[in-house]
């Protein structure tokens, strides 16, 4: 099963892949991670994108498409795999349309997380104080916002058009959002097959 899931920044997008990927039994591939794994491990990759990360800014598509076509070969992605935070860009949607189909492969579904936007800041600063990413301070998180409504949220009506879109709300606990998103996923999937 090839899924991606879309949101806000904060709106709990990683949480909730990690649990999604392991229910299907499929990797969760985050861009966002990929990145900051090599900046901790200061690679010339890491090098070349931390500047960006930290100004709110998104990365190359020339560098983000080649690490997601590379990853999507790993052994672990052979039957499936959730991508979260990838697309971002509608050049990035057509950059997997074509990746997916020089393998004869399809997006099965794309799932929607919405988050209230004030609930979103508040959140993001917490999770600075917690997990400590240089790219959640206020001015970053401000620009990361307005990079997602101008160049990522387009994208919904994107899949929406082609049928894909799965929204869910994600209110409540951690474990609610997640029963949420698993029930509307089976949901639609039942309905395509
Ligand atoms: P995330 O962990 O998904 O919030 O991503 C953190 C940061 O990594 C973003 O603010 C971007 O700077 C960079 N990034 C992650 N995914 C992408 C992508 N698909 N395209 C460009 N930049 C990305």
């Amino acid at each position: 099963m090839n899924l991606l899931i879309m949101g806000a920044p904060g709106a709990g997008k990683g949480t909730q892949a990690s649990r999604i990927a392991a229910r299907h039994d499929i990797p969760a591939i985050s861009t966002g991670s990929i990145f900051r794994e090599n900046i901790a491990n200061g690679t010339q990759l890491g090098l070349q994108v931390k500047q960006i990360m930290d100004a709110g800014q998104l990365v190359s598509d020339e560098i983000t498409d080649a690490i997601v076509a590379d990853r999507l070969t790993h052994d672990d992605a052979a039957n499936g795999w959730l991508l979260d935070g990838y697309p971002r860009n509608l050049h990035q949607v057509e950059a997997l349309d074509e990746l997916l189909a020089a393998s004869d492969l399809s997006l099965d579904a794309v799932i929607s997380l919405l988050v209230d936007e004030d609930e979103l800041v508040e959140r993001l600063l917490k999770r600075a104080e917690i997990e400590g990413r240089s790219d959640d301070n206020e001015e970053t998180i401000r620009a990361r916002m307005k990079v997602y409504s101008e160049e990522t949220e387009p994208l919904l009506s994107t899949y929406s058009d082609r049928g894909l879109l799965v929204e869910v709300t994600g209110v409540g606990s951690v474990d609610e959002v997640t029963e949420q998103i698993l029930g509307a996923l089976d949901e639609f999937l039942a309905a395509k097959n």
